[in-house]
């Protein structure tokens, strides 16, 4: 599903290159959910950004689907993110001028989706739970609705890969409870592959693996047990 072969990231600082990233090979299983940990500025957001095309690698390959999306336009990254790999971000990242409805559908506009766009953001909001709230803006909704929104926008075009950057860092913890446990409910219906980076040993553990990374590299790798009744 995924495959990232030496993919490395250095940054210059003036006359100083920051290795921000060193080489990471890791290949991911369809419908595997991986966490990601490590401390602060131990490059997990480099290596998700790098993975989700917002960001250009300095070196090696990244297959998604068996494509390979290093080199790929700004078009392109576009398609893909909108086809393939939906995002979840810590702080929401909703459009403020957009009603609920009009950020999930949005991307799918954008990225020629196969249906009805509003349809389907409709759709999504009554399985996130927010039918009710498909007209309101961003301000009017709490944290964990906001980010509600952001899991139905990006698993409204069927994503086959979905990631998350510290999805339950603005949340307390019962409604980050809740946004995980709805994100895993979508991750088995659909068979989206997730990857989320996470600072939570108790969200990590309902990941299938955790890799660890510390000063841009991956210092573990293990299998949890397998989530009950998944695989
Ligand atoms: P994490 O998400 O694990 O906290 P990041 O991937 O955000 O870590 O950052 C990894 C390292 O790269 C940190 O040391 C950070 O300071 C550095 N870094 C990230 N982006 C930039 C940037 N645009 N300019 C300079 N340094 C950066
Ligand atoms: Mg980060």
């Amino acid at each position: 599903m995924l495959k990232l072969s030496g993919v490395y990231k250095t940054l210059k600082s003036g006359d100083r290159v920051l290795e921000v990233l060193k080489p990471v090979d890791l290949t991911v299983e369809p419908g595997q959910v991986l966490a990601i940990m490590g401390p602060s500025g131990s490059g997990k957001s480099t290596l998700l950004g790098l993975i989700a095309g917002l960001d250009a690698p300095s070196g090696g390959s990244i297959q998604i689907d068996g494509q390979e999306i290093t080199g790929l336009s700004e078009d392109g990254l576009a398609i893909l993110r909108g086809r393939k790999v939906g995002i979840v971000f810590q702080s929401f990242n909703l459009i403020p001028n957009l009603t609920a409805e009009e950020n999930v559908a949005l991307p799918l506009e954008l990225s020629g989706f196969d249906g009805d766009p509003v349809q389907r953001a409709k759709e999504l909001l009554s399985e996130v739970g927010l039918s009710e709230r498909g007209h309101h803006y961003p301000v009017q909704l709490s944290g964990g609705e906001q980010q509600r929104v952001a899991i139905a926008r990006a698993f409204a075009g069927r994503p086959a890969l979905l990631l998350a950057d510290e999805p339950t860092g603005n949340l307390d913890s019962a409604t980050g409870d809740r946004i995980v446990e709805l994100m895993l409910r979508l991750n088995r219906e659909q068979g989206t592959t997730m990857i989320l980076v996470t600072h939570d040993p108790d969200l990590a553990r309902q990941a299938d693996r955790i890799v660890s990374l510390r000063d841009g590299h991956i210092v573990g790798d293990e299998l949890t047990r397998i989530r009950e009744g998944v695989r």
